[in-house]
């Protein structure tokens, strides 16, 4: 099935959700790039869903000031810190887009990678999720754990998880709509996403210091 066709005008062609906890100096920059790559695939049918993930810094100041002079941004703020996974949820399922991009907020992933990953979707994709070819920046104990961690859970699952990936992945809205109607409470979403099927395709790329 492709993505839904919403008669509603108010839906955005796309949806990007980035859970923020502490980027108070990295997320203005990522909030430009991010806009740029939106605006390039789909001009001004956009939104941007930020999740403040109890930060203590002056991340939820900088997001929620720019809802104020952007309406492509909305701002959540969660009122503790739930956890990476948690935040990205709570973004996935506040997100209206046909289209969903799921990006870390700290420029690792990198937004101008997007407009390729949207053609492998026009192409009959139905997630798109990177594959880390290199990770710059990652000390060789993060790298051997890593590469511990996707040993253990192919032994551990019967599910087919890809290695060297993250959760940066560009999804259909009939992905993301069975995502949030998973009932579990402790999520592991590159895991329930590819436990859902379908056309999902790789997407090879360098990861950012
Ligand atoms: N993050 C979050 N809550 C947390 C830790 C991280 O929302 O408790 C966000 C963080 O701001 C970033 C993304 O999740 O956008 C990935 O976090 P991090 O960079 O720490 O993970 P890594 O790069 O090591 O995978
Ligand atoms: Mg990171």
């Amino acid at each position: 099935m492709a993505d839904r066709t919403s008669t509603d005008p108010n839906t955005p062609r796309l949806s990007a959700v980035a859970p923020c906890y502490n980027e108070e100096e990295s997320i203005t920059e990522f909030v430009r790039r991010l806009s740029a790559a939106c605006k390039t695939c789909v001009s001004d049918s956009y939104e941007i869903v930020l999740v403040d993930d109890g930060s203590s810094d002056r991340t939820w100041e900088i997001i929620s000031g720019l809802t104020l002079t952007d309406d492509h941004i909305v701002a959540i703020k969660l009122l503790r810190n739930h956890g990476h996974q948690l935040a990205a949820s709570a973004g996935l399922s506040n997100a209206r887009g046909q289209r969903v991009l799921l990006i870390d907020a700290d420029l690792q992933d990198p937004p101008e990678l997007l407009p390729q990953m949207m053609a492998v979707m026009d192409a009959g994709a139905e997630v798109v999720y990177g594959q880390r070819r290199t990770r710059a920046g990652e000390s060789r104990l993060k790298l051997k754990t890593a590469e511990m961690f996707y040993q253990l859970l192919a032994k551990l699952s019967t599910v087919n998880i890809p290695k060297n990936t993250g959760d940066f992945r560009l999804m259909s809205r009939r992905v993301v709509d069975l995502l949030c109607s998973m009932p579990e409470r402790q999520r592991f979403i590159r895991g329930m996403v590819a436990w859902v099927g379908g056309n999902q395709v790789a997407f090879a790329y360098d990861r950012d210091a």
